[in-house]
């Protein structure tokens, strides 16, 4: 029976034209692409936050250009400032009401760890109330570092990670 060698040359044409993956990495990398906010501004965070949509910092180039008012369009919760004890349970029933999966930024030193406001009145972390994927650290933070803390996020969603 003759033996068929395979030359290195066919198997690198086979490599550049053939891809091979599974589903779920397909549905991960479809996702990372598509992060869609919530509409949901707490304090002084939340102008930059507006900021990074506009044209000049274009958070479309990422994807990211619609922020759903409604929370069960979106996936993403930028949790944009200082969280207040009375606001807790609010931001709380917003993420409940976000569909799986979905992921959350902590914006800001006040968001991230209450930042400079060490009192009783607001909540020392965000992530006391929902599980945080990526902080992002100023005060505030500039639109740019949001886009890296959501381009880390969604380096994070391709590798198949930070879902619940
Ligand atoms: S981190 Fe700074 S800019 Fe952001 S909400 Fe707190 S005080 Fe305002």
């Amino acid at each position: 029976m003759a033996v068929t060698t395979v030359e290195p040359a066919e198997v690198r044409e086979v490599e550049r034209r053939v891809l091979t993956t599974t589903v779920e990495k397909m549905v991960a990398w479809a996702r990372s692409g598509s992060i869609w906010p919530a509409q949901f501004g707490l304090a002084c965070c939340a102008i930059e936050m507006m900021a990074s949509a506009g044209a000049r910092f274009d958070i479309a180039r990422f994807g990211s250009e619609l922020f759903r008012a409604s929370p069960r369009q979106a996936d993403l919760l930028i949790v944009s400032g200082r969280v207040s004890q009375k606001m807790a349970p609010v931001l709380r029933h917003i993420y409940d009401q976000m569909l799986e999966p979905k992921w959350v930024i902590a914006m800001g030193d006040c968001a991230s760890c209450g930042g400079v406001f060490n009192n009783y009145a607001l909540v020392q972390g965000v992530d006391k109330i929902v599980p945080v994927d990526v902080y992002v650290a100023g005060c505030p933070p500039r639109p740019e570092a949001l886009l890296y803390g959501v381009l880390k996020l969604r380096e994070k969603i391709a590798a198949g990670g930070g879902r619940r």
